[in-house]
């Protein structure tokens, strides 16, 4: 049985909130949502036809800023997966320290099966619909699961449309040019690798000594990987969710790897000689079959899942090997998962922390939005580092003070602030 997001997210929050004997009010507060919103959205086929699909956006909390986070499109979207996700981007937005609250929406549907038009007019439509409750200082959308920087900009070029003004702050994750950040699109990976990065050198462990499996390769899982084989650590396995390969002797080439699976569709048969990329490789290699399940259960030194919530369960949880997890999918681990690992003494670098570097580029492309400002790679990827670096040293100490994993950690510095803010407010 699927553990219900929304659930965990407030049995997570309800218990660190105990441990700091935060205000009543205020937690009541978080316990819900300020407003879900849930349209419905006409759209019209290729066919002709007309098709109606569930669009939502839950906007969890704004006490520290204007609501801010992505929108998924996937078959499974719900309002109760939403409304956990909303929650954990108010924790995350807090503990990066940037001046926002927590949001997050989607559309049912599997973008998949649509025509890129299909699309566009899916995005318009949704846009319409929320346009009353969006905008720069008020909501900031941004790409999630199976969206990205084109749907941000039909979700600008429509909002321009009804305002009758362009307001590129109204999304991020634009496409560069079109008002987007430089690094966006690799922000994410390349601040979960930051983030891994200082808790090691906090727990003496030096990366090249380190193997890791990474299950997802969409925009997350990709970037997690590059960035990582650069920083010296050995990735062995990749996998989508149609299955992976593993090389114990390490993956050489990972942007080899990414070609072949755009071009065949499947990552499962990229083993790569050279360029050449083929199944046939595979014993030359020394290479494994390995499932999208199984590539969490290999042993290594971490595992890194980058796909979608609840993959490591009660089930699974006593079969990982690793003696890390590097939580770069929002929610990966369920409640019992959870605690099964921590009596393992198994390290989680949770959610809210190791992928926060999405967000955190979010914020800068929204600063230099409002501000008319154009900043190079270098510099986004040097404030990066630094918020990175200075969230995971404040995890990692605050784990230590309270004697407490580095998620209730996460947690505690997260809720912290935003009480600090809701104080200010009130005074
Ligand atoms: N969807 C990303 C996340 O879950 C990014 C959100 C944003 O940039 O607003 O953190």
């Amino acid at each position: 049985m699927n553990e219900n997001p929304w659930e965990r997210a407030k049995s997570q929050l309800k218990e660190v909130a105990g441990r700091l004997s935060l205000d009543e009010l205020l937690i009541s507060r978080l316990l819900s949502p300020n407003k879900v919103i849930e349209v419905s959205i006409p759209v019209k086929m290729d066919d002709g036809r007309m098709e109606v699909f569930k669009g939502f956006r839950v906007q969890h909390n704004n006490i520290r800023g204007p609501y801010k986070g992505g929108l998924r499109y996937h078959q499974n979207v719900d309002m109760d997966e939403l409304k956990a996700l909303a929650l954990w981007m108010t924790m995350k937005n807090a503990l990066i320290d940037v001046p926002f609250g927590g949001a997050k929406g989607g559309i049912n549907v599997d973008p998949k099966k649509l025509s890129e038009k299909e699309l566009e007019r899916l995005t318009k439509e949704f846009t319409k619909k929320l346009a009353s409750v969006i905008g720069p200082n008020l909501d900031i959308a941004a790409p999630d699961v199976n969206t990205n920087s084109k749907i941000m900009e039909w979700v600008v070029e429509e909002y321009a449309r009804i305002k009758g003004h362009e307001q590129l702050a109204v999304v991020t994750g634009k496409p560069i040019g079109k008002g987007g950040s430089e690094g966006r699109t690799e922000a994410t990976g390349l601040g979960g690798s930051y983030a891994l990065q200082a808790i090691l050198k906090k727990l003496n462990k030096q990366p090249e000594e380190m193997t890791v499996a990474v299950q997802g390769f969409g925009n997350v899982g990709i970037f997690i990987a590059r960035y990582l084989q650069q920083a010296g650590f050995k990735i062995v396995a990749l996998s989508d969710s149609k299955g992976g390969i593993y090389v114990p002797q390490g993956i050489k080439d990972i942007e080899a790897v990414e070609k072949c699976k755009r071009d065949s569709g499947f990552l499962a048969g990229c083993y790569c000689v050279g360029s050449v990329c083929d199944l046939s490789n595979r014993e030359k290699l020394g290479g494994k079959a390995v499932s999208a399940v199984d590539v969490l259960e290999l042993p290594v030194d971490i595992i890194v899942p980058a796909a979608l919530e609840n993959s490591i369960t009660e089930e699974n949880a006593d079969k990982i090997k690793a003696k890390i997890i590097l939580e770069m999918a929002n929610g990966p681990t369920t409640l019992k998962a959870d605690k099964i690992l921590s009596e393992k003494g198994i390290v989680i670098v949770p959610d809210i922390l190791a992928n926060s570097g999405g967000v955190a580029v979010s914020y800068f492309e929204w600063y230099q939005n409002i501000h008319s400002e154009k900043w190079d790679k270098k510099k986004v990827f040097t404030k990066l580092k630094k918020m990175m670096k200075l969230a995971a040293e404040d995890v990692y100490k605050t784990s230590l003070e309270y004697k407490v994993s580095l998620r209730k950690a996460a947690y505690i510095v997260a809720l912290r602030r935003i009480e600090a803010k809701a104080k200010i407010s009130k005074n």
